[in-house]
Formats: structure tokens, sequence, C-alpha cells
């Protein structure tokens, strides 16, 4: 029998606007490392991922490939991929460079390029429960009460006991993730994360308790946050 792999899927083929830096913010540097190059390295340190695909774009990619996947020595990069419009554009053509090499039941980790907080505890349980399961999706519960809002008028206060922030890793056996993004693409239906197309296709995810630290840097005022936890881990290193 041939053993299942862990295959990384990372779309990081935003243009990073939001932060107001001359180049994509993705490569701002973090605690001395680019920012995509610190996200790369925990899949690339884990043991338990095979190989790992990355979605950059397309006029970036001699870019990536030169000062990131090589001036890094990324050995478990087997490809660099054109990313498309929007997100689930570039994880459709992340899913689809993969055809030849992922099996049905191997799980894919999709991952943001720019959440480089990521810990090898929370990918291990993303692994287990996305072999049982639909899906995977790290999260951590809501900390403040979210309206929902139209033309500036609250509409309604959703029960916060029942409200979890998603993040990434979101993780799927390759056969669910792939016909999931198909049908989407079939009906034109655009989500926000990856397991809403698994969802709306009646799949069953379970949550993966996250944590706080694992944030997306979009803005400026994130990337102060993640040096700030960089530092602290390094000082709890020291003493
Ligand atoms: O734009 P957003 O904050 O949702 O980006 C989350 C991740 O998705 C980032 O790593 C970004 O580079 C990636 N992305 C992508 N293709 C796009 C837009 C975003 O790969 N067209």
């Amino acid at each position: 029998m041939i053993a299942l792999k862990s295959i990384a899927l990372i779309p990081a083929a935003g243009m990073g606007k939001r932060m107001g830096a001359a180049i994509n913010k993705q490569y701002l540097q973090l605690d001395g490392m680019p920012i995509i190059a610190r996200t790369i390295s925990v899949f690339e340190q884990s043991p338990l991922i095979d190989a790992i695909y990355l979605v950059i774009p397309a006029e970036e990619i001699p870019y990536c490939r030169e000062h990131i996947v090589e001036a890094y020595k990324f050995s478990k990069v087997a490809a660099i991929i054109p990313g498309g419009k929007e997100r689930q554009y570039s994880v459709m053509n992340g899913l689809q460079g993969m055809r030849k090499y992922a099996s049905d039941d191997d799980v894919i980790l999709i991952h943001d390029g720019v959440r480089p907080l990521i810990t090898e505890k929370v990918l291990s349980a993303s692994i287990a429960v996305a072999s049982l399961h639909d899906g995977a999706v790290v999260a951590v519960p809501a900390k403040d009460t979210i309206k929902a809002v139209e033309n500036g008028m609250v509409t309604g206060t959703p029960d916060r006991e029942t409200l979890w922030q998603a993040q990434t890793p979101q993780a799927f056996r390759y056969s669910v993730i792939y016909s999931a993004h198909q049908t989407a693409e079939r009906d034109q239906y655009l989500g926000t994360d990856d397991s809403s197309l698994v969802e709306r296709a009646g799949g069953r995810i379970r949550i993966v308790p996250g944590d706080y630290h694992n944030i997306k840097i979009t803005t400026y005022e994130d990337l102060v946050l993640a040096e700030a936890f960089f530092a602290t881990a390094r000082k709890e290193r020291i003493t």
C-alpha cells in the first residue's frame, strides 16, 4: 500500500496593496526573514509535510524562485504556480497544478502565505482531523460580539457562543477539496474561504482549536504585532 501524503498548498498570489509598501507585503522582513519565507519554513521543517506547492503572481515567480525558494533552500517546494485574480482561483490553480502528484486521499493543507505564526502542533491536529472528516478548519472563538449590519443599521446579533473566527490552515482530502472547487467554479460561486465551498457541497467540517497568534499579516499594524510575538517567543527560549 502506498502511504498517504500531506501536501501544503500556500496561496500567496495577492498583491498585498493594503500594506502600502513598495514591494508585495509578503517579502517584507519579519524577525530577519521575509514573511513568506517564515511561513514556508514551518512546512519545510515539519516531518509531516511531503511537498509544498506555492501560488504566486505570475510576474513574481522568478523573484520568488531566486530570493525565497533557492535563497532559503526550501527543498520541499515542488512547484511555483501562477495565481488568479481572486484567492479562490489561486487555490484552484494550485489544486490543478498538483493533480499528477496528489492522490484522492492525500491531505491538502491550504495555508495563507501571510500567516507565518502557524505551529507544528496545529499542522499535526489539522492532518489528523482531515483524515477523519470532510475537512478541518483552524479557528478561534470570537472574542467580540459580532453584529450583522446593512446600510449602517444593525440587523442582528448572532449568539457569540456559536461564533468562531476561521483561520488557516484548512485541510481536506484532495478529492473532497478539488471537487468542491470544481462545483463552485461551475456555479460561479465565490466563497471567502475554502471550507465554505466544501460546506455548500454538503461536507462536514470539524474545527481545530487554533490560537490568537496565528494572525494574517494584512496591514502594517499586523506586522508590528507579529514582530512582537516573535520577540516574545525568542525571549522565552532564552530565559
Ligand atoms: O487577500 P487575502 O487577505 O484574503 O489573502 C489571503 C492569502 O491569499 C494571502 O496569502 C494572499 O497572497 C493569497 N491570495 C492569492 N490570490 C489572490 C488573492 C490572495 O493567492 N488573488
